[in-house]
């Protein structure tokens, strides 16, 4: 890989890029063990895997939802060696007709775990074939065309589909329903990054102590993908600049060289705040202008970006549209015009500072 290609994949997003494939396989954990935080989903998963066992049934179908980077496609892998059966994966963008599902489907062996990631884009056609395959462990095919056309029913396996998603919201309820296990994935807190951290520095064969570990996790929007990227990158520094264990100063000039201040924001979300203050007097301003404005799509926006930016509580997500907090002002060293307090902005966030 270059470094070329790092420069242009933005290294705070939480999106799978080209950046990750070499260290995904070797840093991804293989079991509940290895998989840090998400208790409540790993403790509740446990159980059902072994009762699933226990019967010698297939496991109920499971939906991950949250934001990128936060272990659903891990922790579908978990699910099928746990259960030890085969590990099938594909994406809804990837199945562009009934037919590919169709031969997806056909193909799996009893008991295995069907992993389709972003399941929301899938075509509502190609969903159509899901129902009866969650359902019934059936698929029904129509041959022949017009008055001619009949239906056909062909069993399957017992399968377990494990659906991905960033966006519950945009299921179709019909597919929804069929899910028997449904779990959101939370954002990591600075201790849980902290031991993703320590344990692919091990793996890497890297020495770091607990302040460069956690001043890596605590830039890391709360996301383990990025937690694991900005270790690299900070390798790659101190390497270059011949430090053995890795510390806080390390850690802290390799992440100012990358520009990522010290709550994980990049140029970009300090461009799309400042947007927002500057263009728009701090709000309200719709998805779609904002993304023209910074130049970024409206879903890499809504996916990526704000689910972070609201976390902190820089943005708030209003019917009306997106306002800068009076935190985003704080962060940016921009002045906090006292008016808006008053008649735009929410007053949830109308808490602090009031003599700003
Ligand atoms: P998603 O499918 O939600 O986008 P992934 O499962 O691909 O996220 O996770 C991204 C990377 O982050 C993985 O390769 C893995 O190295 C790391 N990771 C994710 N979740 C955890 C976790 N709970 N513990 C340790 N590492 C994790």
């Amino acid at each position: 890989m270059s470094e070329e290609l790092d420069l242009e994949n933005r290294i705070t997003s939480a999106s799978y890029t080209s950046l990750d494939e070499d260290i995904d396989t070797s840093l991804r954990p293989r079991n509940f063990e290895d998989y840090v935080g998400q208790d409540k989903i790993k403790e509740n998963l446990k159980v059902y895997i072994s009762a699933a066992k226990q019967r010698g049934e297939s496991l109920d179908h499971v939906l991950l939802y949250g934001p990128p980077g936060l272990g659903k496609t891990t922790l579908a892998a978990i699910i099928a060696s746990e259960m030890g059966v085969n590990f099938r994966v594909t994406s809804g963008p990837a199945i562009e007709k009934q037919g590919d599902l169709a031969a997806i489907l056909t193909n799996l062996q009893q008991g295995d775990v069907l992993f389709i990631d972003e399941i929301h884009r899938l075509q509502r056609s190609v969903e159509e074939i899901l129902y009866p395959a969650m359902e019934d462990s059936a698929l029904d095919i129509i041959i022949g065309k017009g008055p001619a056309a009949r239906s056909i029913r062909i069993d399957l396996p017992r399968f377990t589909l494990v659906g991905a998603t960033t966006r519950a919201g945009q299921l179709s309820t019909p597919l929804r329903d069929r899910f028997g296990i449904v779990s959101r994935l939370e954002l990591y807190t600075p201790e849980e990054l902290m031991r993703i951290v320590v344990r692919s520095a091990g793996i890497l064969g890297m020495t770091i102590d607990a302040d460069g570990a956690h001043e890596i996790a605590s830039r890391s929007r709360g996301t383990p993908r990025i937690a694991n990227r900005l270790l690299r990158r900070v390798r790659d520094f101190a390497q270059v600049r011949g430090n053995g264990e890795i510390g806080r100063d390390d850690a802290s000039y390799a992440l100012d060289r990358l520009e990522i201040d010290r709550l994980g924001l990049d140029n970009t979300d300090r461009r799309m705040l400042s947007a927002i203050i500057d263009f728009y007097d701090g709000g309200p301003v719709g998805l779609d202008t904002l993304a023209a404005t910074v130049g970024e799509e409206a879903v890499t926006i809504e996916d990526v970006y704000e689910p972070y930016l609201i976390q902190i509580g820089f943005i708030a997500r209003t019917p009306r549209g997106r306002f800068a907090t009076r935190a985003a002002y704080a962060h940016l060293g921009k002045k906090y015009p006292e008016r808006k307090a008053t008649v735009t902005e929410p007053t949830i966030f109308d808490n602090e500072n009031k003599n700003d």
